[in-house]
């Protein structure tokens, strides 16, 4: 090259100074990988002067623009392999002795790339139309364009994160899958238009019912995913009767009536995600063997939902099935309860009660109970149960004191003896034992009154 580059000055800058040209995207947090190929495609057909490079360093590719710009200056290329190394700064000013100008490469983060481009100024607006640019492209690579739910594409991206953070927190995790029952005829029938129709409509009655933090993918055809992070076999139940229901009792355009089966499958510590979207998809399956317009969850065996069972250690909570109200909300939520208390005991028989980990468990146990009680008192209020007041001071006094244990996990001031009095004593005999039973009664009979 000409002898007019002898030297570069790469010119730190602090993040803050440069804070308006990082544009945080919201859609970084949802993607920490991003497909090269999206990438290659945007840079190419970009206007500006762009190269990729990974995050370790390495220059993986550079457009046109940015190819003509290095054939005729040298510098550039030495000051892009420079920015794209680990720990570059965001900015570099490169300064040519000789010639004089003033020129910025800048280094913009995007998933587990780095786009790296020349800008007129420090705080260039092209940079953000590109970054917007690149947002639009990235989005619409991940959705689904018929119904704007995510597709399986971005399924296995979230699973990738979604799964290793479950079990890194002991936090359950729930799958659903959902097919439309009988669609073929809804085509037959009223034409695939009709069906198209149909396939956006459902999806908005889904997304208006599951949480934020839930997600909805078109896993293909007229399937389904929902993926429900820490969310319990028995939450997760719920939630997928409440959508069944939904869609039952609902008018879709044109055709009228549509009906619904789900599969439904709590990830369990040991298998694989593979191994749990097939769990998820047998329990589909048994759904629509059984009928369909109806939920079925994946393995209920008693003994796995409630972990570890008595044998193990005569402080552990045993289930028995006299404890069934024949209930289905109510003994999976009971279960639960089971399941996270002989957490909460099996921690504490490990001495881990001053633990974070501990004062998590704790809240989890909470907010299980706390759920449980609201729905539990529902089902009561709907049966007209008499003595529902006294049993709603009862759930009270229970989350008062579950509270007060987990502000002695947090002060280190907790005993096992406590937690097991709590569990086995407060909750399960007095409560469950006593309390629940007298209600049971009613469940399966709605004309029994207690009196
Ligand atoms: P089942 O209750 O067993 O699920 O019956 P089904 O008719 O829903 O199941 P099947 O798998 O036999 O048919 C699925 C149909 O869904 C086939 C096709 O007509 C329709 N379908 C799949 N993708 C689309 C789509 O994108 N648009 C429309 N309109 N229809 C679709
Ligand atoms: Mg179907
Ligand atoms: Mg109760």
């Amino acid at each position: 090259m000409s002898g007019r580059a002898r030297f570069v000055i790469f010119e730190e800058l602090q993040e803050t100074a440069i804070s308006a040209t990082t544009w945080p995207s919201e859609l970084d947090n949802k993607l920490p990988t991003t497909d090269l190929e999206l990438l290659r495609e945007v840079s190419q057909s970009s206007p500006d002067p762009l190269a990729v490079s990974d995050q370790q360093g390495a220059v993986l590719f550079i457009n046109d623009v940015m190819r003509e710009l290095i054939a005729g200056d040298e510098l550039v290329e030495q000051a892009i392999a420079a920015l794209a190394e680990a720990g570059s700064p965001r900015l570099l000013r490169l300064q040519q002795i000789e010639g004089g100008s003033l020129r910025r490469l800048l280094r913009i983060p995007f998933g587990n790339y780095q786009l790296i481009t020349l800008v007129e100024q420090d705080e260039d607006p092209r940079v953000s139309r590109l970054r917007q640019r690149l947002d639009e492209a990235l989005k619409l690579s991940i959705t689904d364009p018929l119904t704007g739910a995510w597709n399986r594409h971005q399924f296995n991206e979230l699973i990738r994160i979604e799964v290793p953070r479950a079990k890194r927190y002991s936090q359950p995790i729930c799958l659903l899958l959902i097919d439309i029952d009988h669609f073929k005829k809804v085509n037959d029938d009223l034409g695939h238009a009709a069906g198209d129709q149909i396939l956006q409509q459902l999806c908005t009655l889904v997304q208006e019912k599951i949480r934020l933090v839930d997600s909805l993918f078109r896993w293909g055809g007229e399937e389904f995913a929902v993926l429900l992070p820490n969310t319990s076999l028995a939450a997760a139940h719920f939630v997928a009767e409440r959508l069944r229901k939904e869609v039952a009792g609902s008018r879709f355009e044109p055709v009228g009536k549509l009906a619904i089966s789900i599969g439904v499958a709590e990830l369990e510590q040991e298998e694989t995600p593979q191994q749990w979207f097939e769990r998820t998809d047998q329990a589909l399956y048994a759904a629509k063997e059984q009928g369909r317009d109806r939920v079925v969850c994946a393995d209920s065996d008693p003994d796995r939902l409630i972990g570890r069972v008595s044998d193990e250690s005569p402080f552990l909570l045993a289930w028995k099935s006299s404890y069934e109200s024949g209930h289905p909300l109510i003994d999976q939520q009971h279960q639960e309860l089971f399941r996270l208390g002989n957490r909460l005991i099996a921690a504490s028989l490990d001495g881990a009660t001053s633990t974070d980990e501990f004062v998590a468990l704790i809240d989890g146990l909470i907010e299980h109970a706390a759920q449980h009680f609201r729905d539990e008192e529902q089902i009561m209020a709907e049966l007209d149960y008499e003595h529902l007041d006294r049993h709603h001071r009862a759930h009270n006094g229970l989350i008062e004191r579950a509270r007060q244990l987990g502000e002695r996990a947090r002060s280190g001031t907790i005993s096992t003896g406590q937690v097991v009095r709590f569990l086995a004593n407060d909750l399960v005999k007095q409560h469950m034992l006593t309390e629940d039973v007298a209600f049971f009664p009613q469940l399966n009979n709605p004309a029994v009154r207690s009196d």
